[in-house]
């Protein structure tokens, strides 16, 4: 399947000239898009909660604070850049009581409205713009002049322009100086899931830990084991993140490209991907959302268990101690 991908000169940036824009939350997107909009000329307020310790960050990068039930009241614009776990709460104590009518409900992560925990009435255009990057990049990108590629998708459409709202969006935060991608909250949001479970998290982690732990019991030093399977992961990444795996092997011996291509499948085999599928549909029908929708309610108890173990797992020891020896890498 192909994807229609957007750029400036399909935006119509002019669609949000007299638009309010409010920005529900001050973290890593929040104050990005926030400060991009604003450079963008475009008219920007910032929801924060009573009492939060952004407000003299926003006043201080020349923003509008307010506090979140007064932020929305009259935007057109409503941007849901708070943790994804608390946006529920948020829109039914202070977003759905007092937002205008027709405004238009943004999201960076399809989620919450994916899986039902948001169901805004049929009359509010419900969106995503949603760039592929951390705030960070997102405004060190847009003050050099460039831009962090941006997904979008239409999940609600009451005023049949919300697409081109989303465009324009994009636009105001940078990302179409790079390139728009259009999708579905359906489909960022399996895709986000399953990413960052079988692969770049859950995945990684598990993958290092068990390499770590082949070495060790074995009687290799652990400082050894450190460097080999968790350290120098790094490099590999940057080659692969610059230029594919041929630009990875291009680097690298060729007795460790011999050991890649015929050990590799090895470490990853059929089976692996067998679990990965069965990953995907957990994803797809619910299960996965159902299970950390409750682990929420009921306080996070598997979830704080679970982070415990891995905090007091060797490797992080180990690590810790390196890291002490390489100042240069914060
Ligand atoms: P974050 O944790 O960095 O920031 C969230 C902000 O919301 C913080 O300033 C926090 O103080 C504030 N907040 C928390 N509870 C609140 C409440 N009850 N009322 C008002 N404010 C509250 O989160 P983030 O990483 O910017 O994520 C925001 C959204 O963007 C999420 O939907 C996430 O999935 C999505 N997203 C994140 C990234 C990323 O790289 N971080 C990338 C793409 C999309
Ligand atoms: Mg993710």
């Amino acid at each position: 399947m192909s994807v229609n991908i957007f750029y400036e000169s399909d935006t119509n940036p002019k669609l949000l000239a007299d638009k309010r824009i409010c920005v529900l939350g001050y973290g890593s997107q929040g104050r990005a898009h926030a400060r991009n909009l604003a450079d963008s000329g475009l008219n920007v307020v910032v929801g924060l909660r009573e009492g939060s310790w952004s407000w003299d960050v926003v006043k201080g990068d020349g923003l509008e604070p307010a506090e979140v039930s007064e932020a929305v009241k009259d935007a057109d614009i409503i941007c849901f850049l708070l943790p994804d776990p608390v946006q529920p709460a948020v829109y039914e104590q202070h977003v759905a009581p007092n937002m205008k009518k027709d405004a238009t409900l943004l999201f960076a992560h399809g989620f919450n409205l994916h899986f039902g925990q948001i169901s805004p009435p049929a009359d509010n255009d419900v969106i995503m713009a949603a760039p592929k990057g951390p705030g960070k990049l997102v405004r060190d990108l847009y003050e050099q002049g460039q831009g962090v590629p941006c997904l979008v998708a239409v999940a609600q459409d009451a005023s049949g322009s919300a697409m081109q709202t989303a465009l324009a969006y994009a636009w105001g935060i940078g990302g179409a100086r790079a390139g728009v991608i259009e999708t579905s909250f359906a489909e960022e949001t399996e895709t986000d899931l399953f990413g960052e479970q079988a692969v770049l998290c859950g995945g990684l982690a598990s993958l290092m830990k068990a390499g770590f732990e082949t070495l060790v019991e074995a009687g290799y030093a652990p400082e050894m084991a450190y460097f080999e399977c968790i350290h120098e992961t790094k490099l590999i990444i940057d080659l692969i993140y610059q230029g594919g795996l041929k630009k990875m092997r291009r680097f690298i011996s060729d007795t460790a490209k011999y050991g890649d291509i015929t050990r590799g499948p090895r470490v990853v085999p059929a089976e692996a991907k067998a679990e990965m599928k069965r990953i995907l549909g957990e994803i797809q029908d619910g299960t996965f959302a159902r299970e950390w929708i409750l682990e929420n309610q009921c306080n996070r108890p598997r979830y704080n268990a679970l982070l415990r173990k891995d905090e007091g797992h060797q490797m992080e020891e180990v690590g810790a101690k390196l890291r002490g020896m390489m100042k240069w890498l914060d």
